[in-house]
Order: C-alpha cells, then sequence, then structure tokens
C-alpha cells in the first residue's frame, strides 16, 4: 500500500484528530494534515444549496493554496428535521444567528420553541454528513452518511456537540449527548461517511 498525504479543509484540530484515529484504526497509511498546515483555511462563501455543494465549496477554497499532489477533503454537516420542512439543514451552525460559544444553546433554544406542539411521532429528524474528496488527478469523490432520531422535548447528556443533547436515538433509548462518543461514531452520519471514504481509499492505495 502507497501512503498519501490527505489536507482537511477545516481549522478544526479536532475533526483532524478524529480523522487520523480512524485511519489508524483502519490501518490506513494516510497522513491527515489541517488547513493550518497551509497557513489557514482562506475565507470562502458557503452559498451552496446542499451539503454537497458546500462540502466542494470548502475543498476547492484549499485546494487553490494546496500542493498540487495533494488530496483535499472537506466536509459538511447539519441536522434535517421533518416538520420544519427540512430546516434548518445547510443552515444548522447559524440556525439562531448567534456565532461563537452561545450558538449551540441558541440553536437548541430555537429549534425548541419552532417544534413547540408538534407531538412525538412527527419530531422525527437526521443529522447528514457529505465529505468530498478532490484527488490530485482532478478526481473528485462523495461520501455520505445519516443518522436517524427524534428531536426531544428538552435536552439531555454531556457528551457531544451542536444538537446532540435533543437528538433522541430510538435504538438506544437515549440522546446522541448520552452516548459514549464510540457508541455514536459507529451510527453517526460523520462514522458512517468517513468509514465509506476508508473502504474508497483501501481500493485506491
Ligand atoms: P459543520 O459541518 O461542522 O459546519 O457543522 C454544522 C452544524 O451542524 C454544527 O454546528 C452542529 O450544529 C450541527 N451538527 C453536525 N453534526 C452534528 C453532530 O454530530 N451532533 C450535533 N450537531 C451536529
Amino acid at each position: 500500500m502507497s501512503s498519501i498525504k490527505i489536507y482537511l479543509a477545516t481549522s478544526n484540530q479536532h475533526k483532524a484528530q478524529e480523522l487520523r484515529r480512524m485511519f489508524e484504526t483502519e490501518g490506513l497509511p494516510v497522513c491527515v494534515e489541517s488547513a493550518e498546515s497551509l497557513g489557514g483555511m482562506p475565507e470562502c462563501e458557503e452559498n451552496g444549496d446542499t451539503f454537497e455543494a458546500n462540502a466542494k465549496i470548502k475543498a476547492c477554497a484549499l485546494k487553490a493554496i494546496a500542493p498540487k499532489d495533494a488530496y483535499i477533503l472537506a466536509d459538511d454537516s447539519g441536522i434535517v428535521v421533518d416538520a420544519l420542512g427540512g430546516r434548518p439543514g445547510i443552515y444548522s451552525a447559524r440556525y439562531a444567528g448567534v456565532s461563537g460559544a452561545g450558538a449551540d444553546a441558541a440553536n437548541n433554544e430555537k429549534l425548541l420553541k419552532e417544534l413547540a406542539g408538534v407531538p412525538d411521532k412527527e419530531r422525527t429528524a437526521r443529522f447528514v454528513c457529505a465529505l468530498k474528496l478532490l484527488e490530485p488527478n482532478g478526481g473528485e469523490k462523495t461520501f455520505t452518511g445519516t443518522f436517524e432520531g427524534v428531536i426531544n422535548h428538552g435536552a439531555k447528556g454531556e457528551n457531544g456537540f451542536g444538537y446532540d443533547p435533543l437528538f433522541f436515538v430510538p435504538e438506544k433509548n437515549m440522546t446522541s449527548a448520552q452516548l459514549p462518543p464510540d457508541e455514536k461514531n459507529q451510527l453517526s452520519h460523520r462514522g458512517k461517511a468517513q468509514r465509506l471514504l476508508a473502504e474508497y481509499l483501501k481500493s485506491i492505495l
């Protein structure tokens, strides 16, 4: 197996570390570099209308400053709530219009407000993750994963981030913020998309 270097279109070291661990577990000779090693993630407007389109926008922005022989990987994710016609979807991170430290709490509060009075059986939702891989030969691959659940009436659990405290996972009878990280990763949208990526890399390396 030959080894490759993948530049990750994020400044989030947590995401880079998570991917490194996954490749290690899968026994894949992949070196993961975050955008910081290229001087930081370039500014880009995420104005696509799908998760995949936004992942591609981020990947292309990093490709512009990366070495020609580099693989580039970007991800975009969010929560799709059926009773809200799919919102917040691609706007999940900026749903309540708050950025920084208070964003998750504000987003969760807004979601609970918007779903007030919606009965349990209509509170179905899913997390979605799209990964976009740009290859040095000009090839482009997309890997997606979904994670089905129901929006609870209040927050529960301390793990995870974002909407996890509200996201009830029926098969585990707890929220994704109550799941230990490894168990969440087995079921999660991101975990599924990452394992599809790993399968693809195994087939080409
Ligand atoms: P991004 O793809 O990192 O920009 O994430 C988009 C937003 O979707 C995050 O800010 C979270 O609000 C939400 N989100 C994505 N994945 C998860 C998850 O696994 N748990 C909880 N919230 C998530």
